[in-house]
């Protein structure tokens, strides 16, 4: 393609910043907690109209995600394989945060539940196919917005995987790094795991030898799974949770905890899944359950990826602007295609905060952001 006008002129809408802001409070105020399929489908209704004014192929997929096709040719078969982006309609806050934290302007940043994380994301990406007008590259633009990724994506991994075999590269709208405004380039793999005890209770006084105490073995197990973490291979373990026991007066027969894994590659996932199975009781009488999983594989920082990082820091050269990359702790649906398609991430809106009450975007730097898309879209 030969674009009319270098990424620098790129126009991100007649009056950028109104217009962003405009579309940016439309969505911030509509609380979309993953917990309300109902409150989601309402931000999805209003995006599903935006992707409808720029005729683009609209369909529910099962699930709840909803699938915005631009350019995308109608029969299958064909030869160029679109350019895949992944957004979503939920935030971590649920309904009565604005009520603390409203939509609100302050100098260089605009404040509110989501707006980091990531519906300014939404809206970048909507302000840069505006852009576009009608100039789609070869094989289009297929955007998923789904509705549950804060809570795992279990409602939408399939649909994200599938799309992802269909894709040549994957461009992920979360926000970029917070201060550096860096893209991610890799992201660790994510793990739940719940540790179930189950013991025998006593009388704590008469006959606490009858009993074996859940909590005892909870506590034995709990510094056994933190040990599992490996600094240098990038692996962190963490038992965040912990509950157990009734009366003080009983050997408890019960407790839990729940365990937070992060690792960098598939081979540590697997150990350390392995060894959470294998967690044996000290004492033979108290039983141990466990159970979740790795959920998000790792995002490995690949060559592939790396490949279109680079485009995309040429890219913002020529707009004014230097650009980092980094590989981040947080998992994101980037974990699910970046195994499968080229995958690039933190394609949103800069700015700070993400699931914390000072969550901003910083209107200085968003337009810039918003013209790298709208290049990264055209040139990709
Ligand atoms: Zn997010």
């Amino acid at each position: 393609m030969t674009p009319q006008t270098t990424p620098g002129q790129a126009d991100v809408g007649a009056e950028p910043l109104v217009s962003l802001l405009r579309d940016l409070k439309q969505l911030t105020e509509l609380e979309s907690p993953s917990s309300d399929p109902l409150a989601v489908c309402a931000v999805q209704d209003v995006v599903e109209s935006w992707a409808r004014a720029l005729q683009a192929r609209t369909h529910a997929l099962p699930g709840g995600t909803r699938q915005f096709l631009f350019g995308v040719p109608e029969s299958g078969g064909a030869d160029d394989k679109a350019l895949l982006v992944l957004m979503h309609a939920d935030t971590v806050w649920p309904h009565g945060t604005l009520g603390e934290m409203p939509f609100r302007v302050e100098g260089e940043r605009v404040y509110g539940p989501g707006t980091y994380d990531m519906k300014g994301g939404i809206v970048g990406l909507f302000a840069a196919l505006r852009a576009l007008q009608g100039q789609y590259p070869a094989g289009g633009i297929e955007v998923l917005l789904t509705p549950d990724e804060e809570t795992g994506s279990h409602h939408s991994r399939a649909v994200i995987e599938v799309a992802a075999q269909r894709a040549r590269a994957v461009l992920v709208v979360e926000p970029p790094v917070a201060e550096s405004h860096a893209l991610k380039t890799g992201r660790k793999g994510v793990g739940q795991f719940r540790v179930e005890v189950q013991g025998v209770a006593a009388h704590a006084g008469n006959k606490p030898h009858e009993g074996a105490s859940a909590i005892t073995e909870a506590a034995r197990q709990v510094l056994a799974v933190q040990a599992l973490a490996d600094h240098a291979k990038g692996t962190t373990v963490s038992v965040g949770c912990i509950g157990g026991g009734g009366a003080v007066n009983v050997i408890p027969a019960r407790a839990f905890f729940d365990v937070d894994v992060r690792v960098s590659t598939l081979e540590e996932g697997e150990r350390v899944t392995t060894a959470m199975q294998e967690l044996a009781a000290h004492d033979e009488r108290v039983k141990l359950t466990v159970s979740g999983g790795l959920n998000r594989p790792p995002f490995e920082r690949s060559d592939r990826t790396l490949a279109l990082y680079a485009k995309a820091r040429a890219l913002a050269e020529e707009i004014g602007f230097d650009l980092g990359e980094e590989v981040v702790g947080g998992g994101s649906d980037g974990n699910f295609t970046a195994p499968v398609a080229p995958t690039l991430d933190g394609l949103g809106a800069p700015g700070d905060g993400a699931h914390a009450a000072h969550e901003h975007i910083r209107l200085d730097r968003w337009p810039d952001h918003v013209r790298l898309l709208t290049a990264l879209l055209r040139e990709l």
